[in-house]
């Protein structure tokens, strides 16, 4: 038995910026950093970062800032603004509180941001192919004054004005597929459109590579967190090709019978899977072959817990 790792696997450079600039801030020990909401959808590197003095802060929370400030007995609190960017109102609201504010929105997102606000300064209907909840199409939503549409579901393109000129753009980590199928179901209801890919290169690149690695393997993990969307979509296209597929965070979740009779076992991991965690995946499956705890027949029953 051997295992591979997926050589495009892990974070994606607009995450790994985020989470330089908080490093930079923690080095020598500081502790007067927060991050405004969870700075990547990996609950292992969050709690990484946590335990480095990244502590995360919440919406609903951000008026207790003063407070923490006054607990924590520095001088100045510091809030970043993680890769999926904010609204200009949240912005406006982290100035009012006094925090500085380390801006480490994703420059793909930035670009999103200004094109959604320039097409909506010029009077087009702003149309954003994602979900509706995502932190990344809440903060473009809000650069067009609440003005953009988000569509994620068929029945959403019924609040669309017709026959306005629209501008349709995607939430970066939308899988290609869907955006191109949602995109021409737009285009048929609302009349003439200008679409805009403002896909991720590092997500779409990533789906297509996926198929070759996904076929390679008998068995795939599919690393990454339990809320991030972009993994949630990698594990769906690794099931369509192989359904022995399986979204895990943690070597804990591994079920030793998910094995039986395989010769190659896959990693992989979407934009938000930091390499240590993959590493520690395969580190952990070759130890495991080594000892002949999987690889035999024999060795294959219950789960690791
Ligand atoms: S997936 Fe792409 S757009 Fe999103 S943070 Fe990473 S690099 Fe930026």
């Amino acid at each position: 038995m051997k295992v591979i790792l997926d050589p495009r696997a892990g974070i994606c450079g607009g995450v790994r910026r985020a989470i330089r600039l908080a490093e930079q801030e923690l080095a020598g020990g500081k502790r007067n950093i927060f991050v405004l909401g969870d700075i990547i959808h990996n609950e292992r590197e969050v709690e990484r970062l946590d335990r480095a003095g990244l502590k995360t802060i919440h919406d609903g929370e951000l008026d207790t800032l003063p407070e923490l400030l006054e607990q924590s007995g520095a001088s100045q609190l510091k809030v970043l603004v993680r890769a999926h960017g904010e609204p200009p109102e949240k912005f406006a609201k982290l100035a009012g509180l006094g925090v500085e504010i380390i801006d480490g929105t994703c420059p793909v997102v930035t670009r999103s941001q200004d094109l959604a606000r320039r097409y909506r300064q010029l009077g087009f209907q702003v149309v954003i192919v994602g979900k509706h909840n995502h932190p990344e199409t809440i903060g473009i939503v809000g650069h067009t004054g609440g003005r953009a549409k988000v569509v994620q579901f068929d029945a959403d393109i019924q609040q669309l004005v017709v026959g306005v000129p629209t501008m349709v753009m995607a939430q970066t980590t939308i899988s290609p597929r869907v955006f191109a199928g949602m995109a021409e179901k737009i285009r048929a209801c609302v009349g003439t459109v200008e679409i805009k890919d403002t896909m991720c290169r590092f997500v779409v690149r990533r789906e297509q590579k996926l198929p070759s690695f996904a076929r390679q393997a008998d068995v795939i993990l599919v690393v990454g967190g339990h809320k991030s969307s972009n993994t949630i979509m990698l594990a769906a296209a690794c099931r369509a090709i192989n359904p022995r597929s399986y979204h895990i965070v943690s070597v804990d979740e591994i079920d030793l019978k998910w094995f039986e009779d395989a010769k190659v076992i896959g990693v992989t991991g979407s934009a938000s899977t930091p390499h240590w965690l993959l590493q520690e995946f395969v580190d952990t499956l070759e130890q495991w072959v080594a000892k002949g705890r999987i690889g035999a027949k024999s060795s294959t029953s219950g789960n690791t817990r």
